[in-house]
């Protein structure tokens, strides 16, 4: 006798059940209603990429703005794709939230524009093992300058991956923070692998500013965030890693 009688279901019941499970899927598939999205997600959990790469805003959402126009969002796409290419030549499966002057709302079709863009980083994070958004940041008083890693609190593995990629960082980049921080929010709650989100340095801070806008630092920049990365998934791997840790 199999388990399944446990689960029998009264035969008048069926009818609903059945139901139930059509509309979940006639929710995901047809209009791709996010509540379809995620209970279709929890069936099936497809991990494809061996990390995601998420640059910050895109399309209509700027992200921050330094002085004379200059938008966050171009910035840290050409260092993510940067990144892109480092990881992807050391034999790395890569995934983008975004390669293009875009957000990502587009993958979600239910509330305002923010959420759904959140959403969507959220779902194309959890196809991969690993993640990572990175930013520029701004601030109210323009003295403030450096880098911040944030991770996923209480998550001893995300700690890890924030503490490597911090020190990689730092060989680039002043810090704002000598540690990584700590957060509940933003899109790390959400995400299942672990993933940080990195702010290479504020919009609104002349010296940050005139460094993001030298196309040499932020190549510098995506090559420490690789090196943080690789030496993460080689500790992570143990000896099995074909990726040597301190790679170029
Ligand atoms: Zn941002």
């Amino acid at each position: 006798m199999s388990s399944w009688t446990v689960l029998v279901i009264p035969k008048r019941l069926l009818g609903y059940v059945f139901l139930f499970f059509a509309l979940i899927v006639v929710l995901a598939v047809v209009s791709k209603h996010p509540l379809g999205v995620y209970t279709i997600n929890l069936v099936s959990q497809d991990v494809i990429y061996d990390i995601m790469l998420d640059p910050g805003h895109g399309g209509i959402d700027p992200g921050a703005i330094g002085a004379g126009e200059i938008y966050e969002k171009h910035y840290v796409l050409d260092i993510v794709r940067q990144m892109a290419e480092i990881l992807e030549a050391h034999g790395l499966k890569v995934g983008l939230t975004r390669d293009t002057d875009r957000d990502v709302s587009h993958l979600v079709t239910e509330g305002t524009r923010h959420r759904r863009d959140l959403l969507g980083r959220y779902k194309l994070m959890n196809q991969a093992k690993l993640g990572m958004s990175v930013h520029a940041n701004a601030a109210k008083d323009p003295d403030e300058s450096g880098a911040i890693v944030f991770y996923m609190k209480d998550k001893y593995i995300d700690e890890i991956y924030a503490k490597v990629v911090l020190e990689e960082l730092e060989k680039v980049q002043v810090l704002n923070e000598p540690r990584p921080l700590p957060r509940t929010t933003l899109l790390l709650p959400k995400a299942k692998p672990p993933v940080l989100l990195v702010e290479v340095g504020f919009m609104s801070n002349a010296s940050d500013l005139r460094k993001l806008g030298d196309p040499q630092f932020r190549t510098n920049v995506a090559h420490a965030l690789c090196n943080g990365i690789l030496r993460f998934i080689s500790w992570r791997d143990g000896e099995q890693s074909e990726v040597s840790p301190g790679a170029e």
